[in-house]
C-alpha cells in the first residue's frame, strides 16, 4: 500500500477537472488518480486515462462503457469502465477513495457527491448546485459523517482561508460582522441594457476575467452564480443571507473578504486560475505549488468596487428573495435556471428571458419542506416540467 492519497475527479472533462488533473500531475509525491467521470468528450476522457492510469473511469450509458472498456483494452491500460450515476457513487463512496473531487456541473452532480460525503471522504466542492438543492441534508450528512467538506469555488475558498480555523459554532461568536462575496460583473456589466435582449450565447460565456464550462458562464453574465453562490455560503458558513453582501469587483484578484466587528476586513487575493483554490482544498492545511503565476500588483494596478445594479441583474434578486424563503424555494430556482441557460445556449430563449422564466415558474409554486432527499428529487423534476412547459408557451 503507498501513502498516495487517492482522488476522484468527478466530472474530470471539465474546466474544474482538467484545472485539478493538472494540479494533481504537479505532485505525483502525494496524489494518485483514482477514477476519472466524464460525460460527454470521451475522447478526452481516453486521453486522461492514458495520461493518469486511474483504477475506474465512469461514461454514461452501458453501450459508452463497452466503448471506452474496448478502447482502454485496445492500448493496454486496465482501468475498469463503469456506467451511469451508480458507477459515480461507486467510485465516490470506494473505499480505496481519500478526496473526491466533486466538479459535475448541475443537479446531476448532487447523488454522487452526497455519496462521497456519506462514505466520510475529503469533498473538494465546486458543484454548488448540489449544495444550493439540498442544503440542509447535505451539511446535515457532512456532520453525521465526519467528512471534510472544503469549498473551492474561489469565492468560497476564499471566505475559508479568511475565517479563522474555529468559525463552525457560528460566525457571530468568531466576531464577523458580515461576508463581502466579489463578483466580476461578467460579460454584460456595462452593456446597455436595451442591447441585453439581443446578446448571443457566444457573448455570454466570453467571461472577462475567467475560463469555464458553459452553463456557470451564462450563470456569471446574469449573475445567478452569484445568487447561487450567496446560497451556498449561506450553507457552508452557517450565514443568513442578509450577513453576505455582493460586491461586483471588475478585476477578479480579491477574490471575497470577511469583515469583522473591530473595523478588519480579511481580503484573499490572488490571479483568477481555479489551480490557486484546487490545489489549496488538496493540501489543506499545508500548501503546495498550483502552477498558478504570482500575482503581480504593479500590472494589476488598481481594484475597483461596485454595488451590483438589480435592474441589469434581476436573477441576483431571484436567488437573494430564494435564500431568504428558504425550504424548496433554492432548489426550485436552481432547477428552473437550469433548464433557461440550457434553452438560451441552444438560443430558444432571449438573454433576458432567464430571469422572467425563473421569475415566473417560481413566484407560482408553494414551498415545501426539504427533508428528505425524495423531495429533492421530487420538487427539481417538478420545477423542471413547469420550466419546459413555460419555454412550450414562450420558447423558440
Ligand atoms: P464544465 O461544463 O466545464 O464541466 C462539467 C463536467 O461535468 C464535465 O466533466 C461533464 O462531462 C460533467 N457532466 C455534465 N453533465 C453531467 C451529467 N449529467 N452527469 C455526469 N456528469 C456530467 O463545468 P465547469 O465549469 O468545470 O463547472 C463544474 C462545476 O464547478 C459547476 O457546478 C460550476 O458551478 C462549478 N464551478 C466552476 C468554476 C470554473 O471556474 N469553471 C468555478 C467555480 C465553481
Ligand atoms: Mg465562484
Amino acid at each position: 500500500m503507498s501513502n498516495l492519497q487517492q482522488i476522484t475527479v468527478l466530472g474530470a472533462t471539465g474546466s474544474v477537472g482538467l484545472s485539478t488533473l493538472d494540479v494533481i500531475a504537479r505532485h505525483p509525491e502525494r496524489y494518485q488518480v483514482f477514477a476519472l467521470t466524464g460525460f460527454s468528450r470521451l475522447t478526452e476522457l481516453l486521453a486522461l486515462c492514458v495520461r493518469h492510469k486511474p483504477q475506474f473511469a465512469v461514461v454514461p450509458t452501458t453501450e459508452i462503457a463497452r466503448t471506452l472498456q474496448a478502447d482502454l483494452q485496445a492500448i493496454g491500460l486496465d482501468t475498469r469502465v463503469l456506467a451511469g450515476e451508480g458507477g459515480l457513487c461507486e467510485v465516490s463512496a470506494h473505499p480505496q477513495v481519500d478526496t473526491v473531487l466533486a466538479a459535475i456541473v448541475g443537479a446531476a452532480g448532487l447523488r454522487p457527491t452526497l455519496a462521497a460525503v456519506e462514505a466520510g471522504k475529503k469533498v473538494l466542492l465546486a458543484n454548488k448546485e448540489a449544495l444550493v438543492m439540498s442544503g440542509a441534508l447535505f451539511m446535515q450528512a457532512v456532520r453525521h459523517s465526519g467528512s471534510v467538506l472544503l469549498p473551492i469555488d474561489s469565492e468560497h475558498n476564499a471566505i475559508f482561508q479568511c475565517l479563522p480555523g474555529h468559525y463552525a459554532n457560528g460566525l457571530a461568536g468568531v466576531g464577523v460582522r458580515r461576508i463581502l462575496l466579489t463578483a466580476s460583473g461578467g460579460p454584460f456589466r456595462e452593456t446597455p441594457l436595451s442591447d441585453l435582449a439581443g446578446v448571443s450565447p457566444e457573448q455570454a460565456c466570453a467571461h472577462p476575467n475567467w475560463s469555464m464550462g458553459r452553463k456557470i458562464s451564462v450563470d456569471s453574465a446574469s449573475m445567478m452564480n452569484k445568487g447561487l453562490e450567496l446560497i451556498e455560503a449561506c450553507w457552508l458558513f452557517d450565514a443568513r443571507p442578509e450577513q453576505i453582501e455582493v460586491v461586483i469587483h471588475p478585476q477578479s484578484v480579491i477574490h471575497s473578504m470577511v469583515d469583522y466587528v473591530d473595523g478588519s476586513v480579511l481580503a484573499q487575493l490572488g490571479n483568477p486560475d481555479m489551480r490557486t483554490p484546487i490545489a489549496h482544498a488538496l493540501a489543506w492545511p499545508e500548501r503546495i505549488d498550483s502552477g498558478v503565476a504570482p500575482l503581480d500588483l504593479f500590472t494589476v494596478a488598481r481594484l475597483d468596487f461596485h454595488a451590483p445594479d438589480e435592474l441589469r441583474f434581476p436573477c441576483l434578486r431571484l436567488a437573494r428573495q430564494a435564500a431568504e424563503t428558504g425550504d424548496s424555494a433554492p432548489a426550485m430556482l436552481n432547477a428552473v435556471n437550469e433548464v433557461a441557460v440550457a434553452a438560451f445556449l441552444d438560443r430558444r430563449i432571449r438573454y433576458p428571458e432567464i430571469a422572467s422564466m425563473i421569475d415566473e415558474v417560481l413566484n407560482r409554486e408553494p414551498v415545501v419542506s426539504m427533508d428528505e432527499l425524495d423531495v429533492v428529487f421530487a420538487v427539481d423534476a417538478k420545477a423542471r416540467t413547469l420550466a419546459e412547459q413555460w419555454l412550450g408557451r414562450n420558447g423558440r
